[in-house]
């Protein structure tokens, strides 16, 4: 489980001083007993740690349509906020929602007592559906745009030859009538075709073109 153990804890293999340890035991919360194999020479020995070693945290990380499992290494006191960072194996990716051990979604949690971590990669653009409604014909488009893009309700925007107004957002969670959504949590934006000339940004550019 906690491979590279030692990184946190300078531990060593009493024997060949390898850092790269295994636990295969831990007793206790705020020392523990840890009961180790050395990946070098496969020496198995006890120690007591003081304090904190990280855990295994469950994240699930999005990645467009797509999301995958895995567990990032924290420490047990650390606390979480929606919008913090974290090295999701080497790949930058932004806390989007933080599920605890209760069931419940929250906006920030300690460690020890979060379930899942929800979050999405920031090194990749934002895929967001646009809908422009004609009264009742809709024109559907994706889009790529950088993650931090602050969709606004009322953005006057240009996509092609066409200017529409937004009207309405879907997020991952909830619709959303007023307000913003920034683009990494948003799944859809909703618009009306109307006759102006001017518009706060460009998605022409931005339009994922169909094969
Ligand atoms: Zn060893």
């Amino acid at each position: 489980m906690f491979t590279k153990l030692g990184e946190y804890n300078k531990m060593k293999c009493s024997i060949c001083g390898s850092e790269s340890l295994e636990v295969i035991k831990s007793k206790g919360k705020k020392s523990r007993e840890l009961l180790l194999k050395c990946e070098e020479c496969g020496n198995i020995f006890r120690e007591i740690v003081e304090g904190n070693i990280p855990v295994d945290c469950r994240v699930v990380v999005s990645e467009f349509e797509n999301s995958s499992k895995t567990f990032i290494k924290l420490y047990p006191d650390e606390t979480l906020h929606n919008g913090d960072l974290l090295d999701v194996n080497g790949r930058l990716a932004e806390i989007t929602s933080i599920e605890n051990k209760r069931g419940g979604r929250v906006s920030t949690s300690q460690v020890d007592e979060i379930e899942t971590i929800w979050a999405s990669y920031k090194d990749i653009p934002a895929r967001v559906g646009i809908s422009v409604d004609y009264g009742g014909r809709i024109l559907s488009e994706k889009v790529e745009v950088n993650p931090d893009l602050e969709f606004t309700i009322g953005d006057v925007v240009k996509m092609g030859n066409i200017i529409f107004r937004i009207n309405s957002l879907k997020t991952q969670e909830r619709k959303l009538r007023k307000g913003f959504a920034r683009a990494n949590v948003t799944k859809r934006v909703y618009g009306r075709p109307i006759d102006e000339k001017r518009f706060k940004y460009d998605l022409t550019s931005k339009v994922l073109h169909h094969e």
